[in-house]
């Protein structure tokens, strides 16, 4: 890889300035958006990251924010080697990097011992994923090792492909798109060694097991069960016929195959990872019997008789559910056609329409599928623990959490699930906006320094609008969940139309004029969010919110004798009165937890963009990178670090690396720190206006000065 310009290494150091300056950065653009001489301007900002795109330079910094732009093909830049070269080196000195953050956020961790995380964020598709992946590369490669710890290293790094194959999904946006959130502590000892780790997992998409949209695929583990599992193996799970056109659960998106991914080496990663994170070979055949069910829980055929009554008609399926369930086959088919209600003691049973059924069968797989993904997690957490001191109460380590979680999500029709997605976004802007400023706010405090506020949008209110007590979305519609009698879909609506109408961001498509507003259809809602509109249709949200399971699968389910099942449905669940969270409100608490986790770690923040909707390298769509750059906020970001100072510096390294420049700071200056600066700035010219001395800390207002420095520094 060559860097250009700004960016070439020579002897082990950056060179900043090669040719002149100006044409230097005309060509390959800023490493730091800070740099840019007119950076009010969206239209510079943006044609900065083209022509670093067009370079292969898809790091760009924003101060201590990292950007990123998914180059959709693989550079020769994340080698061990590299990742050397970044390890104890500050950002300025070396050309942007995600190793760089790594390092920073490391070097912090150790120095300050201070707990780190890093929230990357970004649209489906802009390589969220693929960053949290290189960071734990980058520590599990370069951080020390502590004796027998180093198969640690490998469970953390093999965890990702099982969750991946279990969360993740071919969707139009991206071939491997995250369908759960996910937060993942590493956890370190007082030497700086990787020792354990922890995940937390989010909202996993589970209607994606019943139904996928044209051009979308179900969870790649069936497909690379399908493809790579060896025959007596597919035999023993009754998946003879492995064309996933056979499954009904595989058909909906009519794309059994995905060019970019290929599935049986998947597989044959995945089932290794297993092995490394400790599973037993009887535990991953219980895993398997799961996935095989949920197919063929999928492809059960059922009738109706004149009465409306429902009945299974072939029972192949059902043979094959009751060996690898270990259910009694005739129990699982009775619930399947039937429901039962306990009302003051008694049971009554009444048979399902063909319709009911259906559903009922399809909740059953999304419930099976749901609890087995988060047994996955746990067993995972179970395998990463630090064995000698339980999680969470150990005084001597530290840890540093990633955040990937799934980014603001706009499709054509948009249901409960884009609705939670972007709620959570609202909630993550609403961190970094807070963070951001606090922290801007608080070195500038403790360094005795005076600055001017900036005017920024809060989004607290849309956060309110959707979580508010008794007046929120999210509570509206878990009271249209309590209610008994005609609560639907519809009538949420028009409870939220009572009363969210009027609310700066809520709109139907009812005009105050008694008019109607074409954009908003009759059975939708739109939110005004902070990164742009989205029309939700509240077809399937109480559905979903209440993600119920009739009484008598449960039960089945609760007598399984498969021991991953025993594990996820509990006998308790049938007797337990109070009723179970809501799945809004319950993704509602998770989020307010993982604020609080975030609120007390220091941040650094990865912001990435996606360049175009192709999924192909080199192009670079300027509308499509214009609307991410501004739901990022990274104007308003850029804008807040230019309104105070765009450089600070530790006195001794700003001396180390500029005192070349003074006769009377070269070769050692022996006074104070602040006063070696002080003479070599004023050898320098800097003017009263361009700088001010902290307490630690050298504060430069204009990267220009920045810039003279070091061209004088290169010129030497
Ligand atoms: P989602 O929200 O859907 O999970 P995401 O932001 O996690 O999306 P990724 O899965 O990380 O997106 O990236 C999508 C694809 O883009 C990857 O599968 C890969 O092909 C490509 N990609 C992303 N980042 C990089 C990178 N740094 N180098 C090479 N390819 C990349
Ligand atoms: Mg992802």
């Amino acid at each position: 890889m060559r860097y250009h310009g700004r960016e070439v290494e020579v002897e082990g150091k950056i060179r900043l300035v090669m040719e002149s300056a100006l044409s230097a950065r005309d060509r390959v653009g800023v490493q730091d958006f800070l740099l840019l001489e007119n950076y009010t301007s969206e239209a510079a900002f943006i044609e900065n990251l083209r022509r670093r795109y067009r370079e292969n330079l898809i790091y760009t910094y924003i101060g201590s924010v990292l950007v990123s732009v998914n180059p959709y093909k693989e550079l020769e830049i994340y080698s061990k080697q590299n990742m050397e070269r970044y390890r104890g080196v500050n950002f300025y000195e070396i050309s942007p990097h995600i190793f760089a953050l790594a390092d920073n956020s490391y070097r912090a961790l150790r120095t300050e011992r201070r707990d780190q995380c890093i929230l990357i964020s970004g649209e489906s598709g802009a390589g969220k994923t693929e960053a949290s992946k290189k960071i734990l590369q980058y520590y599990t490669t370069t951080c020390p090792t502590r004796q027998n710890t180093s198969s640690i290293r490998e469970r953390l790094l093999h965890s990702n492909p099982v969750l991946e194959a279990f969360g993740n999904a071919k969707t139009l946006r991206n071939d491997n798109s995250s369908r759960f959130g996910k937060y993942m502590d590493i956890q370190f000892d007082y030497k700086g060694a990787p020792i354990g780790g922890h995940i937390l997992n989010y909202l996993l998409e589970k209607s994606r097991v019943v139904h996928q949209n044209h051009g979308e695929r179900n969870f790649h583990i069936f497909y690379q069960l399908l493809e790579g599992g060896d025959e007596q193996l597919l035999k023993r799970l009754g998946l003879e016929k492995t064309n996933p056109q056979h499954y009904h659960y595989l058909v909906k998106g009519n794309c059994p195959r995905v060019s970019t991914r290929n599935d049986r080496n998947c597989w044959r990663i995945m089932t290794n990872a297993l092995s490394v994170i400790g599973f037993t070979e009887e535990e991953v055949e219980e895993l398997l019997d799961i996935v095989a069910s949920v197919l063929h829980l999928g492809n059960m055929q059922f009738g109706e008789n004149e009465y409306g009554e429902t009945h299974l008609t072939t029972d192949t399926q059902l043979r094959y559910l009751s060996q690898l369930l270990k259910v009694e086959g005739s129990d699982l088919s009775e619930a399947l056609t039937h429901k039962k209600i306990v009302a003051k003691e008694e049971e009554m049973i009444s048979p399902l329409s063909l319709e009911q059924a259906l559903s009922a069968r399809d909740a059953l797989s999304k419930a099976i599928y749901g609890r087995t993904f988060t047994w996955l997690v746990e067993k995972i957490n179970k395998s990463l623990a630090f064995k000698d001191e339980p999680y969470f109460s150990s005084k001597s380590s530290s840890v540093i959490g990633l955040l990937d979680i799934y980014g603001f999500e706009v499709f054509q029709h948009n249901s409960f699930e884009q609705f939670c997605i972007n709620y959570c976004n609202e909630k993550l802007q609403q961190l970094f906006i807070e963070l951001t400023l606090k922290s801007e706010q608080e070195e500038y405090d403790a360094e005795g320094i005076a600055w001017e506020t900036v005017e920024y949008f809060n989004n607290k209110i849309i956060c309110d609008l959707v979580e508010e007590k008794h007046k929120g979305i999210i509570a509206i519609l878990d009271e249209e969940c309590l209610r008994p009698g005609d609560a639907s879909d519809i009538t949420f609506l028009e409870k939220l139309e009572d009363t969210l109408g009027g609310h700066a961001h809520f709109v139907t498509h009812k005009l105050a004029n008694g008019k109607t507003r074409k954009a908003v259809g009759r059975e939708e809602f739109r939110l005004l969010h902070y990164a742009g509109e989205v029309n939700y249709n509240v077809n399937g949200f109480l559905d979903k919110n209440n993600d119920l399971l009739y009484r008598n699968l449960k039960e089945v389910m609760c007598k399984s004798g498969n021991p991953i099942m025993s594990q996820c449905f509990h006998r308790e669940e049938l007797t337990d009165q109070k009723r179970p969270e809501t799945a809004a409100t319950q993704f509602k608490l998770s989020l307010a937890k993982l604020m609080e986790i975030l609120m007390s770690k220091e941040p650094s923040y990865i912001r990435c963009i996606k360049p175009n909707d192709a999924k192909q390298s080199g192009r670079f769509d300027e509308v499509l990178v214009r609307h991410q750059v501004k739901y990022l906020g990274l104007m308003e970001n850029l804008r807040v670090r230019r309104a105070g100072f765009a450089y600070r510096r530790h006195y001794e390294a700003f001396l180390q690396r500029y005192k070349c420049l003074c006769p009377e700071t070269w070769p050692n200056w022996e006074g104070k720190l602040v006063d070696g600066v002080s003479t070599l700035v004023k050898h320098l010219g800097y003017k009263p206006e361009e700088y001010q001395l902290g307490r630690s800390k050298i504060f430069i207002r204009f990267p220009k000065t920045l810039f003279f420095t070091e061209d004088a520094r290169e010129a030497q």
